[in-house]
């Protein structure tokens, strides 16, 4: 990759702000000044430094972000906040996109890469991956509804859904509970418990196949995963 293809691309400026630096001396590749923006590196072998601090480079991004209610999952929108509007420009740079949907009003769980093949291996229908809610419903959550959910339930379009995992946290005049599901229709949880004639007033993604979400990260907060979150995806 040429060197000021790979700065730019790591948010150090344009073209062009890249080629100055280039030009006042301020990079090396393994300990050699580079002037020339058309040299070219190996970011995985080659030590490039910029005012002599190690730069790293990496193909792939994966941010897990607590999703704030009222941010859209998408990478741009011309009206709403979008959960790329806010990441940091640095990682920005990497152009990632959302795995998967949560709705405007739900919080919680998502995972922000530019690994698109990761990205259709979760999504993929074939792989079942499950993913577990939380959510606060409007009524009596049942033992009746849980039995139903196991055997699936039928969605206001017809569709009759896998079976899904409810546990009842707290049941009551509005109800706690955690449901695991294996696919991902739109809107599904909540037309879910549609179908049994309730109502989700708030709803949190908790896990997404083996990734959990740190519950230490604020609403709008995101952080890398780690070495082994990465590696338990893979
Ligand atoms: N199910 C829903 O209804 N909404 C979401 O955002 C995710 C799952």
């Amino acid at each position: 990759m040429r060197i000021d293809k790979m700065l730019a691309n790591l948010g150090f400026g344009s073209r062009k702000e890249v080629k100055k630096l280039l030009k006042d001396g301020a990079v090396t590749v393994n300990d050699k000044a580079v002037k020339d923006p058309k040299q070219h590196v190996d970011p995985e072998k080659d030590v490039v430094m910029l005012n002599g601090a190690v730069i790293e480079y990496k193909e792939f991004v994966y941010l897990m972000m607590n999703k704030p209610p009222g941010v859209l999952s998408a990478t741009e929108d011309t009206r709403d906040e979008t959960v790329i509007d806010l990441l940091q420009l640095e990682d920005q740079v990497y152009e990632p996109f959302p795995v998967g949907r949560l709705d405007k009003d739900t919080e919680g769980l998502l995972l922000i890469t530019n690994d698109g093949q990761l990205a259709h291996r979760l999504l993929s229908p074939k792989k079942h991956v499950p993913k577990t809610y939380f959510a606060v419903i409007e009524g009596e959550v049942t033992e009746e509804d849980a039995a139903a959910f196991r055997k699936g339930v039928t969605l206001d379009d017809g569709y009759h859904t896998k079976p899904g995992e409810l546990k009842i946290l707290k049941s009551g005049l509005m109800s706690d509970i955690e449901l695991t599901i294996t696919e991902g229709k739109f809107h599904q949880v909540k037309r879910m418990f549609q179908a049994v004639g309730k109502r989700v007033v708030y709803l949190k993604r908790l896990t997404m196949g083996p990734l959990k979400l740190d519950e230490t990260l604020e609403l709008g907060e995101y952080r890398e995963l780690t070495d082994e979150e990465i590696e338990m995806l893979m």
